[in-house]
């Protein structure tokens, strides 16, 4: 472990285009779970798993019961950046990391002041009426009972979150895919790697420092440069000045 931290603040220092992509690990200590994540209490509260319930056709068939899983398990207004998402921050803030690629919806990366952020997956902090295009806030739907409508129109608000049978978003993919490609240090933290679109990404990468920072083996820990599984933000507190 000793080893590992002094390779990758070596690598840090010696690094100019940083690319980190993150997936739930990055959020969980923030305090937001991974919706994925199978706790039992999906089982006795709803009646689909949350694949089923964050999906399209789902939103379009029943957008109130899908508002009342995802009022109740995916937003977190409150949440706070937690190290993670500041070492990237100051990273950025250094000229050392270009872009930070999520697969989280909570906008931390941005509220700790990261500035280049793809977000794959999209942001429940961006919410639009689906007939007049009226922007709200995670406020303003989590404020709303039942399913939340346009003040201005009276259409439905949905969440500019990719979800389940929906593409991500025009260019984000190219875009990330292009960063990785041209990165000198490729960081991937949070994630087990085993959905889409994590995996695809690693292969992207053509240099020699791939860093994988995950809690479990991931099937690419053979392929990293360095791995190490330890909390996110306990390896990035000893690797960067916050
Ligand atoms: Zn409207």
């Amino acid at each position: 472990m000793g080893d590992a931290i002094e390779t990758l603040r070596t690598w840090i220092a010696e690094s100019g285009n940083i690319v980190f992509f993150g997936g739930a690990g990055v959020s969980t200590e923030s305090g937001i779970p991974d919706f994925r994540s199978v706790d039992g209490l999906y089982n006795q509260k709803y009646d689909e798993p949350p694949e089923e319930i964050i999906s399209h056709s789902y939103f379009l068939r029943s957008p109130e019961k899908f508002y009342r899983f995802y009022k109740d398990k995916m937003l977190y207004p409150d949440a706070e950046p937690n190290d993670c998402h500041k070492a990237l921050a100051a990273l950025e803030r250094q000229g050392k990391l270009k872009a930070v690629l999520t697969q989280n919806i909570d906008g931390l990366h941005q509220k700790a002041g990261s500035r280049n952020v793809i977000e794959l997956h999209g942001s429940t902090l961006r919410n639009y009426c689906m007939n007049c295009g009226k922007s709200f806030t995670v406020e303003e739907v989590l404020r709303s009972e039942g399913i939340p409508r346009c003040d201005k129109c009276g259409g439905i608000i949905k969440p500019d979150v990719v979800l389940y049978e929906e593409s991500l978003h025009d260019g984000d993919m190219e875009a990330a895919v292009r960063l990785i490609a041209k990165a000198d240090m490729f960081i991937v933290g949070g994630t087990s790697l085993t959905v889409y679109p994590a995996a695809g990404l690693v292969n992207y990468y053509r240099g020699s420092r791939l860093v994988l920072i995950n809690k479990s083996v991931t099937p690419y820990d053979a392929e990293a440069d360095l791995v190490i599984h330890d909390s996110l933000g306990k390896v990035f507190r000893q690797c960067v000045s916050l």
